[in-house]
């Protein structure tokens, strides 16, 4: 077959099944107001939750760095890319976390893939949820172990595999701390429990949690007061923190074996001056400024009350991401441009994202939104859900 036939049939199927999917142009910063593809909107739709990637200190941090250091990463970390930087970052984070140590990769995508390669093998066993991110399932994929997944925090079913599984080999059980597109908890004490009787690692992705769920934004796993050392903690510098890339914290050792065996770490170059200082900054911003985290939280409970109100299905969420359930995917992208239209911008989850028949518009409220732009935020969606009849 031709390249340029197979691209064009591919494009053409997912254009007909209503699942095409086209890059938008942002022209201003992630702010509540921005201008996107020309349009002012109201943006509910990033996770700049803490509005830290626009905070001052962090903006002069990172532009700090760059004089000093310059743009690039320019070499791996095990080359001439290991920057004083990523020493103080990772102890801050190594902090935060209440572990012995932590690395930084690229991205979070970046951390799963590196750590999990690293972590398994063939014949080992990764346990999986069904609705764990994407980059944790490649990173299991890519590691050649066996992979079985488990119903939705069905923890029956994740013991009846542990049940099964062969004690002689490695056996990984992984999950999002708060999974992205639902917004609600994964099981860790029962999962913590379970993992401690069978004699296999647990993993946690916490995202979507890093400085902003848990005391002082520390993450699920503090949240549910656990052993911080026997869980491999990974979360991400690029929602809540405002800047980029991806970390695991735990133990000195665990620490240790991914410098030397993840090969997202090893064969990709650091990352650049401005995004490790400007993560810095972030926690340290975090830190110093608890009002900010009380203002988020503030306003996620007054906007989640808002939809509740109006009788919307919020899916179950117990956090700041709040998904409206719509059903089938063309409904949920007219309901999207509907928004759109409105000068709301939330984009349609369809799959394969979330499973079929699931489709939603997910919204995550902003520390940075006012009292106004929620209000009017919850006009829009009033009136577009009434039209649809997703509410009445
Ligand atoms: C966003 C996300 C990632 C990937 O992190 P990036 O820093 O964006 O690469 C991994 N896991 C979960 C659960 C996420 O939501």
């Amino acid at each position: 077959m031709k390249m340029q036939t197979f691209f064009e049939e591919t494009l053409a199927t997912l254009k007909e099944i209503g699942l095409y999917r086209h890059l938008r142009t942002l022209e201003s910063s992630p702010t509540p107001h921005a201008l996107l593809d020309g349009k002012r909107v109201l943006l509910f739709s990033s996770n700049n939750y803490l509005g830290l990637s626009n905070h001052p200190k962090v903006i002069e941090a990172a532009v700090q760095a760059t004089r000093d250091y310059g743009t690039g990463g320019t070499a791996s970390r095990l080359i001439s890319g290991n920057l004083k930087l990523y020493t103080i970052l990772e102890e801050k984070i190594a902090r935060f976390k209440g572990s012995e140590a932590a690395v930084t990769f690229s991205s979070g995508y970046a951390a799963n893939l590196g750590t999990l390669q690293a972590l398994l093998g063939p014949g080992d066993l990764a346990l999986i949820d069904k609705l764990n991110h994407a980059s944790l399932i490649d990173g299991c994929r890519l590691s050649g172990a066996r992979l079985r997944t488990y119903r939705h925090k069905d923890m029956g079913l994740l013991k009846a595999h542990l049940e099964r599984s062969d004690s002689k080999r490695k056996t990984l059980i992984v999950t999002d701390g708060i999974f992205s597109m639902d917004g609600d908890l994964a099981p860790l004490p029962e999962m913590a429990a379970l993992a401690e009787q069978y004699g296999a690692m647990l993993m946690v992705d916490d995202a979507h949690a890093t400085g902003v769920w848990g005391e002082g934004g520390r993450g699920t796993v503090h949240f549910f007061k656990g052993d911080h050392e026997n869980v491999i903690q990974m979360g991400t510098f690029s929602k809540a923190l405002g800047s980029l890339g991806g970390f695991v914290a735990g133990s000195r050792a665990l620490i240790d074996f991914l410098v030397n065996e993840a090969r997202s770490l090893v064969y990709s170059t650091a990352l650049p001056p401005s995004v490790l200082a400007a993560s810095n900054a972030a926690l340290t911003v975090l830190e110093g400024e608890p009002e900010l985290l009380r203002n988020f939280w503030k306003k996620v409970n007054f906007f989640k009350e808002g939809l509740q109100e109006m009788g919307y299905d919020l899916m179950g969420s117990q956090t700041h991401i709040l998904p409206i359930r719509i059903g089938d995917h063309p409904q949920a992208t007219e309901f999207a441009k509907a928004l759109f239209d409105e000068g709301l911008f939330a984009p349609a989850i369809r799959p394969p994202t979330v499973p079929k028949g699931t489709s939603r518009i997910r919204l995550t409220p902003m520390a940075t939104h006012t009292q106004e732009d929620l209000e009017q935020a919850l006009d829009i969606l009033k009136r577009v859900g009434r039209k649809f009849g997703v509410i009445h």
